[in-house]
């Protein structure tokens, strides 16, 4: 499967990826959570996208285009993938498109998981994810068995720095004026599969019907 999982942060997208992933075996590519490896290793990359995602802002198209044509390329992607948080803006979606003419690939859908904005901000100003190995959590549906660790690793199960109400009410709006017209892009090219977003399983019945 290649697909696009498109929709404001906290509509299920990473937990959708990594539902699928067991299924059938594709990788999620999550440039989010490249990006945090790269701040928390302090490389050059990390040092350049910092400022923008602790205050809820995209980092530059071409840093993030420098990173997906790379990925892209990598041997594991052969077995499909599962773009999460990729494309977000109307030109990283040309330069995917672009990228993948020349790669002579083609992507199954863009799958659009909408989910109210009351909602989101619920679920993610309780969101904790480990700093360690990634695992997310919430305080409210699946607290870690004791408040701050994580239950898979024993590292710190933390309030991202930019899971604050201020920064993800910043990163709802960045949504909706830069990733949302992402909607009638796909459309136009065919590829748009909206789903019954109610949970992560109606997401995946529905793209398992359409794509198998
Ligand atoms: P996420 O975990 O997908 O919500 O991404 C966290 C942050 O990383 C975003 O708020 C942006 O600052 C940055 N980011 C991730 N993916 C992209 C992208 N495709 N384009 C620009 N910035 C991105």
């Amino acid at each position: 499967m290649k697909l696009i999982l498109l929709g404001a942060p906290g509509a299920g997208k990473g937990t959708v990826a990594k539902l699928l992933t067991k299924i059938d075996g594709s990788v999620q590519i999550s440039t989010g959570d490249i990006l945090r490896g790269a701040v928390a290793a302090g490389t050059e990359l990390g040092k350049q996208a910092q400022a923008a995602m602790k205050a809820g802002d995209l980092v530059s198209d071409d840093l993030i285009m420098g990173i997906m044509e790379e990925r892209l390329q990598e041997d594991d992607c052969k077995s499909g993938y599962l773009l999460d948080g990729f494309p977000r803006t109307i030109p990283q979606a040309e330069a995917l498109k672009a990228l993948l003419e020349k790669m002579g690939e083609k992507l199954d859908a863009a799958v659009e998981i909408d989910v109210p904005r009351d909602v989101i901000l619920d679920r993610l100003t309780t969101r904790r994810t480990c700093e360690s190995c990634g695992a997310i959590y919430n305080t409210k549906s699946n607290p870690t068995k004791v408040e701050g660790v994580c239950d898979k690793c024993g590292g710190a199960a933390i309030q991202r720095e930019d899971e604050t109400e201020e920064a993800i009410s910043n990163r709802l709006n960045v949504y909706n004026d830069q990733t949302a017209p992402l909607v009638g892009f796909y459309e136009n090219e065919g590829l748009l599969l909206s789903v019954d977003a109610t949970s992560s399983q109606s997401v995946i019945d529905a793209i398992q019907a359409k794509i198998g």
